[in-house]
């Protein structure tokens, strides 16, 4: 069988499908108050074409997927989307980011379905920080899906992106939530797709940082082995029930395995969350490709994934700065 192997010997397997562009929160670190811009409908890709898209990316070595965007269940019939990517065997997981405002009453149909693991985004423990950061007053209908999930056959990680003086005084509060709760808690580096760009900080919270902050309060965090193509360094303080990980997500020190590509709403595949979009595959599908032309398509993209997310960035043509949404290209 043909696979999707790059010039640096490494094999993808997974991939990440932004859904939609829309959302239903204004998170600060991801889009401006006003909303991301935000494309035509007949421009986002139809649930059919994605799932030719992923069906064939499964036959070209593709076993997982991470369903994301915008807001996934902001689009409407998401969950019979769901339904039928489960259909497909050469699928081994598929997972979800969600900011779970919307899906309490929907975890139980999850369980049924192919879903593995759900990733919750909550980036504070307290509902007044919680509505600064999402602009949206919605942090008890978060954590009832928490407790909603946290009780579900699903497996849950919580992602937290650490924000320099609007947070990082809560690092060591998600910490100790894996004391009792067997869960994964993943600190995620900010990076600058927030629609405007890098922003003025004070301080810098990088891997080292955010892990230095840990230790101040913990003695005891062991390092974890960590699974091949893994997007986090992984620990546990010693005793915990859960663990938590750490994403060098802008330092960018776990591109060496990366086993990722994405497709964005719109249709545009990225080798690289830091490159700018390297062909328009919704273009190529509504003008007729086969599945055969589809096919080598994509093993002739992957080929060129660039080494790691300095030269992806340092590749870009159009737009030489990282600006976009996190929305619009799917996290
Ligand atoms: N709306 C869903 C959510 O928030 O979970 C899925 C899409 S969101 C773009 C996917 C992930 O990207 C979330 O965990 C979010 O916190 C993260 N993210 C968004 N903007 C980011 C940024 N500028 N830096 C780091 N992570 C970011
Ligand atoms: Fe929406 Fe997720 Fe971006 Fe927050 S991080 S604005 S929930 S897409």
């Amino acid at each position: 069988m043909n696979t999707l192997v790059d010039a640096f010997g490494r094999q993808i397997t997974y991939l990440r499908l932004a859904v939609t562009d829309r959302c239903n929160l204004r998170c600060t670190y991801c889009m401006p108050a006003e909303g991301a811009a935000i494309v035509e409908r007949n421009e986002l890709l139809t649930f059919k074409e994605m799932y030719r898209i992923t069906r064939v990316l499964s036959e070209l070595g593709v076993n997982k997927v991470r369903l994301t965007g915008g807001e996934p269940f902001v689009r409407k019939n998401f969950i019979d989307f769901i339904k039928m990517l489960s259909f497909n065997e050469r699928l081994d997981e598929i997972n979800i980011t969600t900011n779970g405002a919307l899906i309490s009453e929907h975890i139980e149909v999850l369980e049924t379905l192919k879903i593995k693991t759900v990733n919750l985004s909550i980036d504070s423990l307290d509902a007044q920080n919680f509505a600064k950061i999402t602009r949206r007053d919605v942090f008890d209908k978060v954590w009832d899906t928490y407790e909603k999930l946290k009780n579900s056959s699903l497996k849950l990680k919580l992602n937290v992106v650490i924000q320099s003086g609007v947070n990082t005084d809560e690092i060591n509060k998600f910490v100790a939530l894996t004391k009792e709760e067997p869960i994964e808690i993943r600190f995620i580096e900010e990076m600058p797709f927030n629609g405007v760009g890098k922003r003025t900080t004070n301080e810098v919270w990088n891997f080292t940082k955010i892990l230095d902050e840990i230790k101040s309060v913990h003695s005891n965090v062991n390092r974890l082995p960590i699974k091949k193509s893994s997007t986090s360094h992984m620990f546990q303080v010693e005793g915990y029930n859960g663990v938590f990980g750490i994403i060098p997500a802008y330092t960018r020190t776990i591109c060496h395995d990366c086993n990722r590509i994405r497709i964005t709403s719109t249709g545009l595949l990225k080798n690289c969350l830091f490159d700018e979009g390297v062909f328009n595959i919704r273009d190529f599908i509504r003008n007729g490709a086969s599945d055969d032309e589809l096919k080598q398509l994509f093993i002739d993209l992957v080929a060129k994934k660039p080494k790691d997310g300095f030269v992806a960035e340092a590749n870009r043509l159009k737009n030489k700065n990282v600006s976009e949404s996190m929305s619009s290209i799917g996290g």
